[in-house]
């Protein structure tokens, strides 16, 4: 390809995908732009399906990220209801038959919820507005609920059952602090507690051996011979890239698409990926880093969208993610994994057994602030961006820290 392309195509109509046919249009590009989407809908939103859509507060037409009218006035074809099923230079095969040339090919793919060996049909899980909606229909008829998984979904399911009024709420985690990986141990930690101190009843260092038989509910067997039964039960042990489609191509995709810091897949020419599925090159470290993170896609889209119009690059952003768990939002600004030793805590009384509303605190590496986490602390968090993008050092964080009344 030489020059700016005639024709991009996308594959995967979800966050990353739309944003990226947006921002070739923003930034000026009037060649065609097609996006190949496997739902049914058009694009929308999916952290409202395990909070408002699942609570019932809103109904799906609140999480529409673009109409089709929309997406006509952009000047992009939308194939929806049609999976990508292979690729070859320049070209996607479709679940049709059919197939779609291109100079420039965008995989935005998302990820498909693991699940458990032997796992019933009725067990939910949870990625799709129509996962949403099943499990909402079930929730409304079910007086206890097993949630296999202590981590985003996990912890958001269980909080949306706890407004729903579910009195019986077990939650199974494999490791001994529910998402550790995101948050590090000590916001783990305290994670954990929100949720116990909500209501549920949380379980950690558990291993299911398998479920049993138990008609229309739930029931799992734990490594220690006891049992957990529930009406329902939703498995949220995180997800794997949806790339089987790329078999053809001899890449290992197995723990995502390797990519340049611009989202060049390697080894596929012509072809950008971002979003959950892609694994960029890693600032920090060197080595490929994948984000599940609803911020990330954007921002990639932007990266994505100015590297195949060969404009300049955007300015670096600076990661972020929230969860929203028991009327709390929980935030995390920077990246907590880059963080060495303990946290520093800088707002609140959480991380001493206090209240964790207004909790914040710093992670470190080198002694340069690598991320800011915090519960119920939106305002505070704020004002942390630009020293996390800074990489500020102790003295400084903890100026700022007295500065706001830490
Ligand atoms: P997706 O948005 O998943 O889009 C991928 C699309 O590609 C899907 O529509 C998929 O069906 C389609 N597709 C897959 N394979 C094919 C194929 N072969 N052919 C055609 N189409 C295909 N992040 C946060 O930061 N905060 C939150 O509170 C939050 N809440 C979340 C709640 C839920 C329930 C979920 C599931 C995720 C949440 N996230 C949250 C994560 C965030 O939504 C994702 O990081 C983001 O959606 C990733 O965007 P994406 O474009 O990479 O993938
Ligand atoms: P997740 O955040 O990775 O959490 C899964 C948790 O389940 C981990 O703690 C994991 O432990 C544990 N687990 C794995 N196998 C288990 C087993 N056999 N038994 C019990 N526990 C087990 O994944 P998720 O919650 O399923 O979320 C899926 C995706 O949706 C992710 O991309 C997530 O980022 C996204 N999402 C994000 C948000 C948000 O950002 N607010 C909200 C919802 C969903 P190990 O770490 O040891 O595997």
């Amino acid at each position: 390809m030489t020059g700016q392309p005639e024709h991009v195509l996308i594959v995967g109509a979800g966050l990353g995908g739309l944003r990226t046919a947006e921002h070739l249009r923003s930034a000026g590009y009037q060649g065609r732009i097609s996006l190949v989407g496997d739902e049914p809908h058009a694009p929308y939103d999916r952290p409202p399906l395990s909070k408002q859509v699942l609570t019932g507060d809103w109904e799906p037409d609140r999480i529409v990220l673009s109409t089709l009218d929309a997406l006509d006035d952009l000047g992009v074809r939308a194939h929806l209801g049609l999976r990508a099923v292979g690729i070859a230079p320049g070209e996607i095969a479709l679940s049709d038959g059919a197939s779609l040339h291109a100079d420039a090919i965008v995989i935005a793919t998302g990820m498909e919820a693991r699940t458990l060996p032997g796992q019933p049909p009725h067990v939910h899980t949870l990625r799709t507005l129509d996962d949403s909606l099943a499990l909402r229909e079930r929730l409304r008829r079910s007086r206890s609920l097993l949630i296999v998984g202590g981590g985003f979904i996990g912890a958001e399911v269980a909080s949306a059952a706890v407004t729903l009024g579910i009195p019986d709420i077990t939650v199974l985690e494999a490791m001994q602090v529910p998402a550790a990986r995101a948050l590090g141990t000590e916001l783990g930690t305290l994670a954990a507690r929100l949720l116990s101190e909500s209501g549920p009843k949380l379980r950690t260092g558990v291993t299911i051996t398998r479920f049993l038989d138990a008609g229309e509910r739930v029931a799992v067997e734990l490594a220690d011979g006891t049992t957990v039964e529930a009406d329902a039960g939703v498995v949220g042990i995180g997800g794997t890239p949806r790339l089987d489609w790329l078999d053809g191509t001899g890449l290992d995709v197995t723990r995502g698409l390797i990519c340049s810091p611009s989202g060049r897949v390697q080894g596929l020419d012509g072809v950008w990926a971002l979003g959950d599925v892609a694994l960029w090159e890693d600032p920090h470290t060197g080595g490929p880093h994948r984000c599940e993170h609803w911020t990330n896609a954007g921002d990639q889209a932007v990266v994505v969208a100015r590297d195949i119009l060969d404009a300049a690059p955007p300015q670096t952003t600076v990661p972020y993610f929230w969860s929203d768990q028991f009327g709390l939002k929980i935030q995390l600004i920077g990246r907590a994994e880059l963080g060495e030793g303990e946290i520093l805590p800088l707002h609140g009384e959480g991380l001493k057994g206090g209240q964790i509303r207004g909790t914040v605190a710093a992670y470190f590496a080198n002694d340069r602030l690598v991320a800011v986490g915090g519960f119920g602390a939106a305002r505070l968090i704020a004002r942390y961006r630009p020293l996390v993008a800074d990489g500020a050092d102790r003295a400084t964080v903890l100026a700022t820290a007295a500065k706001l009344g830490g």
